[in-house]
């Protein structure tokens, strides 16, 4: 349905909904909020210090603005609740001030502080004087959290009809409430009870819709017959007996497990499952070199263009002497170039190709594929895990995905059901343990000084902070911030640089490029530089804030250093006093045990790292809370796929689909 049958929402609002990748009136509807503030209102007599508190309140005296430097002032005025008058200040609401007129009643947000009779307000409203629950959401420049709510009010009268994934019989089977119900809820609920049933209904409808791909793609793989190739294994051998390494056990089991695959009639579908640093790149290599024996032309995705090109390089040089014709293929090449690429595979003048999501473009046609390997396999999401082993014949397609998620083995099986897994927990041995130590803010000067022993010895440092910009409310450490301070802390001697998100791919590229280089000698960044770069020279990885990190994105993070034999190390800077989750961090480098110490201490944890997971990207559904629901989820999907039933009805024909198609 057009979202511009919404009251209020023309084509600009359009826009920027569509920046929340909200493209429908359906897509609003299931634009759920992420939190939700308890409004409960309270007399300023029974408020305790420091708490966060909503106060009824009427204005006293004209508010007066004071400017205190460029972009940062405060707001005062006298309110009075009660019998009681007190003071009421607001950063940076200047513009509040027309609206704070004496007698308007208003309701305050903040914390109030009793031997001052100040109030410091976060925020202040005019429209709500009663208790509830307030939905919060995600939102965009151009879009407040109100007016949203309001658009999705109105989205909910309007009656569009909604796709209920869960079968009738479940829903009784568990006492789900309606889909239409459920969203009425989740948006605007009354009571918490609302806000559970609405809950437990989507993500129960998300987790069954995503096992239900699952046991789906595990169906259609047992289907599909595969093609015993054949090729020379002692040309293989020859390869890995001339590396510069000697393999893990678990290196040469994934190996033989992937040469089997390729040698047996049954079509490959293996998942590479080890920690960061565990060398997952070399297995790909091999199985890349025997697809090529075998005659096949092969293709390596990886999410960014920094890994692929890392990739290509490498890959170049380990089959150096081998005459396999390779190429890079990213979205920044020019469309002439790429053309040149299309026309070269189509014409077999290639053997492989590495490069980004570019390679699921349409016009790549190849002559005879015959491997397809998906590095960070998590970064993807499950609609595109057919996508590119649609491009080759029926049945010639091998297909290995790596990924560097450390998740208990029960989890792997359930997620990742439809796939093979090698494990290698093993990690190469002669790398040096990166040595890890928590600090606090105070020991800042410790940790600087450990960054100049190293940058003295030619090396290079990482540096990691949860945000861009410094943000007034939050004490938190920002890139730009931390840039300042270095600089002076370094008497600009050192080049420093700050990477993040918001930069245009080619700036990223280019920062990372000089930082390989070694030209950049202290790379500030957001969690950007999370994914499998290999930069030996880096030696020191400082992250600020680390209490804001789960500890699979801290461990992800720490794999960036210690991948040669050079000692590393590893500084978490916090300013909280409850560091037993970080002090983890200094007892472990193993991924498995750190995400099993994350459930224990907090009964949950971030093993999936949610945040960068494409097949984790679950609108509602949280696997550290919700693995029962996924456990029973992919009970019944099983079994709503063996009764055959979802063949006749086009909601299910839908979502297999989508399988197909770039979401
Ligand atoms: P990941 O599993 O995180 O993708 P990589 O494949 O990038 O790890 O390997 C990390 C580094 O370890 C690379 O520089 C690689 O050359 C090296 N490496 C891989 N296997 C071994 C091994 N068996 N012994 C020593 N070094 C290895
Ligand atoms: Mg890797």
């Amino acid at each position: 349905m057009n979202l511009e049958l919404v009251n209020k929402i023309g084509p600009r609002t359009v826009k920027t909904l569509n920046k929340l990748n909200i493209f429908t009136v359906e897509d609003l509807l299931n634009y759920y909020p992420y939190k939700y503030n308890f409004i409960h209102i309270m007399p300023i007599e029974e408020v305790k210090d420091d708490v966060l508190v909503y106060v009824r309140a009427i204005v006293f005296s004209d508010a007066k603005v004071q400017y205190i430097k460029r972009n940062f002032n405060r707001l005062n005025f006298v309110a009075n609740s009660g019998n009681q008058n007190f003071k009421v200040t607001i950063f940076n609401r200047a513009f509040l001030k027309q609206h704070l007129v004496v007698n308007k009643e208003i309701l305050l947000i903040g914390k109030y502080n009793q031997v001052k009779n100040t109030f410091v307000a976060n925020d202040i409203k005019f429209n709500v004087f009663s208790d509830r629950i307030e939905p919060i959401y995600h939102l965009t420049e151009g879009v407040k959290n109100g007016v949203l709510s309001n658009y999705i009010e109105d989205a909910l009268k309007l009656n569009c009809p909604i796709d209920d994934f869960v079968p009738e019989d479940i829903n009784l089977k568990y006492n789900l409430i309606s889909k239409m119900e459920a969203l009425q809820f989740i948006h605007q609920p009354r009571t918490v009870e609302e806000v559970k049933k609405a809950k437990l209904k989507l993500i129960y409808e998300e987790l069954f819709v995503y096992m239900f791909k699952i046991h789906y793609l595990k169906l259609l793989n047992k289907k599909s017959l595969g093609l015993e190739k054949t090729f020379l294994e002692d040309k293989v051998q020859d390869f890995l007996s001339f590396l510069p390494f000697k393999l893990t056990e678990d290196q040469l089991l994934a190996i033989n497990d992937i040469l089997n695959d390729i040698k047996s009639p049954k079509r490959m579908n293996r998942l590479v499952l080890g920690d960061v640093g565990s060398g997952k790149t070399i297995i790909a290599i091999v199985a890349i070199l025997a697809n090529y024996l075998a005659g096949y032309q092969s293709t390596f995705m990886a999410p960014t263009e920094i890994l692929a090109k890392q990739h290509y390089e490498s890959v170049n040089n380990y089959f150096k002497d081998y005459g396999i014709r390779i190429v890079l293929l990213t979205g920044i090449m020019s469309k002439k170039a790429k053309e040149k690429v299309y026309e070269d595979i189509k014409q077999r003048k290639i053997d492989l190709v590495i490069g980004t999501h570019a390679l699921l473009n349409e016009k790549l046609e190849f002559a005879n594929l015959g491997l397809v390997i998906t590095d960070e396999q998590h970064r993807f999401g499950v609609n595109q895990r057919n996508l590119l082993q649609n491009k080759g014949k029926v049945g010639e397609v091998d297909v290995i995905y790596l990924s560097a998620t450390p998740i208990p083995r029960t989890y792997a099986l359930t997620i990742y059901g439809d796939l093979d897994i090698s494990n290698v927990k093993t990690k190469p041995k002669m790398r040096k343990e990166v040595i890890t130590r928590v600090k606090s803010e105070k020991e800042i000067t410790d940790v600087l000084k450990a960054m100049y022993e190293e940058l003295c010895l030619g090396h290079q440092v990482f540096v990691v902070s949860p945000l861009i910009e410094t943000n007034e409310e939050l004490d938190l450490n920002s890139v730009n911030g931390l840039k300042e301070k270095m600089t002076v802390a370094f008497s600009g001697k050192m080049r420093i640089e700050v990477l993040h998100g918001k930069l245009k791919q080619k700036e990223k590229d280019e920062l990372m490029e000089e930082f390989q280089k070694g030209d950049i000698k202290i790379l500030i960044s957001t969690t950007v530089i999370e994914v499998g770069i290999d930069i030996p020279n880096a030696t020191m990885m400082v992250i600020f804030n680390a209490e804001r990190f789960g500890l699979a994105t801290l461990h992800q993070l720490r794999g960036r250093v210690g991948r040669n034999d050079l000692q590393s190390y590893c500084y978490l800077v916090s300013n909280t006093n409850d560091n037993a989750r970080l002090k983890v961090m200094e007892e472990s480098t193993d991924g498995f045990y750190i995400s099993e110490k994350d459930f224990e201490l907090r009964g949950q944890g971030d093993l999936f790292g949610i945040k960068q997971s494409g097949d984790m990207i679950f609108k509602i559904a949280d696997l550290r809370h919700d693995m029962k629901i996924l456990m029973q989820a992919k009970e019944d999907a099983e079994k709503f796929i063996a009764d055959e039933v979802y063949k006749e009805n086009a909601l299910y024909k839908n979502i297999i689909d989508e399988i197909n198609f770039l979401d």
